[in-house]
């Protein structure tokens, strides 16, 4: 019996025409994240689930609906990463980098998962490329991040992005607004969604960012984190508009960016894009002072956030980016008709390939008509054909697929003259 497969729903094949394009974004990425000091760490895609239950917090939507977890032999319970900060936490603590000079900048580009009904620009299996800062608390550390995104997606040649800033305070001045909160929403328990009445409970603050048009209704007038912030985060937040502002960084105030992970403290920012229908969302970070502490480590303030690699590519693509132009990538196609021109063939590929130039060459015996047709197919720069008549003579054409002219060169000195012919 023959089966068709299909990928699982929620999934994405990445082509080569379509990873030659990823490839070329994200070299630029990892290029600018080395600009600002940032190296690449690499952690496992799965860890233990308590890392996340204890970072990424039991009552929100990640952990309690959106995990995949599962057993290992011995009963240990295990999931596929959500995302990707608490396991860079883990790693630079268990390997004791969070001990050494700080800051530490760390980047990783990484496979999440997350069991979300699938749709436009929302995946079981995504790519997150993030960065973590470690080691300080001063607000020109949320401004060097948020400049690294921006000029990143300027770099990029990203259009209409926009930044929403906001801050949730710290535990201090957080416990009078969510209190404030819960008083608020209280009256209006009966219109809530069931989602939020739970949250009521459990995590008054993601009431806040709703998507149920009721519940969005009645969070418009709901208290504001900002009027409730405490002298020090008020300063800090200031500092950190302050520092945008010198920079020519353009913000929108957005007291509505509460953040779907318990993590985070003071700042936290999202860049949101017009071109992604209802999943707006392809950058969202923050600060996040108390995650080394819960992972274990010492108490170290950190920030850092996580860029939807699906959603930045949805927007080049609706842009129609020049980055996202496919480039066919052959230099010369070298075919052959016959066995001795066959071994000739090869070792000039060979060659060639060793010079740093792409080569292809015929695998499957075809007519020097569907050579020259493949050749073109393959968007080959130049191409030869080499048969009995090209080895006794010691010489072959070689045609400039562009113009269609011909030029000549010994097989004896093929590499040099054909690399001295295209100069
Ligand atoms: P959303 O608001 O879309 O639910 P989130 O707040 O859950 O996003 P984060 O945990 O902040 O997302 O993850 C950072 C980024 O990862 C998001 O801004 C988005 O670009 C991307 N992302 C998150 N979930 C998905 C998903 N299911 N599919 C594709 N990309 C995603
Ligand atoms: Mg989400």
């Amino acid at each position: 019996m023959k089966y068709k497969f299909k990928a699982p729903r929620g999934t994405q094949d990445i082509l080569p025409n379509q990873s030659e394009v990823l490839q070329k974004i994200e070299r630029k990425i990892f290029e600018i994240a080395k600009r600002f000091g940032f190296s690449e760490l690499r952690v496992p895609t799965f860890e233990h689930t308590e890392l996340f239950t204890r970072s990424v917090g039991d009552s929100t939507d990640v952990v309690q609906k959106e995990m995949f977890t599962f057993e290992d032999r011995g009963g240990r319970s295990l999931s596929l990463r959500p995302e990707g900060t608490a396991g860079v936490v883990r790693a630079v603590v268990e390997s004791g980098l969070i001990n050494e000079s700080l800051p530490l900048k760390v980047c990783y580009l990484l496979s999440c998962f997350r069991n979300e009904r699938p749709q436009a620009g929302r995946l079981k299996e995504f790519h997150q490329f993030g960065f973590e800062l470690f080691g300080s608390s001063s607000p020109v550390a949320d401004a060097e991040i948020i400049s690294l995104i921006n000029y990143l997606f300027e770099e990029l040649g990203l259009l209409n992005i926009k930044l929403e800033l906001n801050s949730i305070g710290c535990s201090s001045c957080r416990g009078k607004y969510i209190d404030a909160l819960v008083d608020y929403y209280k009256e209006y328990k009966n219109d809530l969604c069931e989602t939020c009445l739970d949250r009521l409970d459990k995590n008054p603050m993601r009431l806040i960012d709703c998507k149920n048009t009721t519940c969005k209704e009645i969070s418009k007038s709901a208290p504001k984190i900002l009027d409730y912030l405490c002298d020090e985060c008020l300063d800090h937040f200031e500092n950190v508009k302050r520092f945008l502002d010198e920079q020519e960084i353009k913000y929108d105030i957005n007291p509505y960016i509460v953040r779907g992970l318990d993590y985070y403290t003071r700042t936290v920012f999202e860049f949101t894009s017009t071109d992604l229908g209802s999943q707006s969302t392809v950058c969202g970070g923050g600060r996040y002072d108390g995650l080394v502490e819960i992972i274990g480590g010492k108490s170290v303030p950190a920030l850092g956030c996580g860029m939807g690699i699906e959603r930045l590519m949805l927007i080049m693509e609706a842009q129609k980016n020049p980055l996202t132009v496919f480039e066919k990538q052959c230099d010369i196609y070298i075919g052959n008709i016959g066995v001795a021109a066959l071994e000739v063939c090869n070792v000039l590929a060979l060659k060639l390939r060793k010079a740093g130039f792409c080569v292809q060459t015929d695998l499957i015996g075809r007519s020097v008509k569907a050579q020259m047709k493949y050749a073109d197919k393959i968007g080959a720069k130049y191409a030869c054909i080499i048969g009995d008549s090209e080895i006794e003579q010691g010489k072959v054409l070689i045609k400039n697929m562009q113009d269609g002219e011909n030029f000549e060169v010994l097989l004896e000195n093929f590499v040099d003259k054909f690399i001295e012919k295209i100069q």
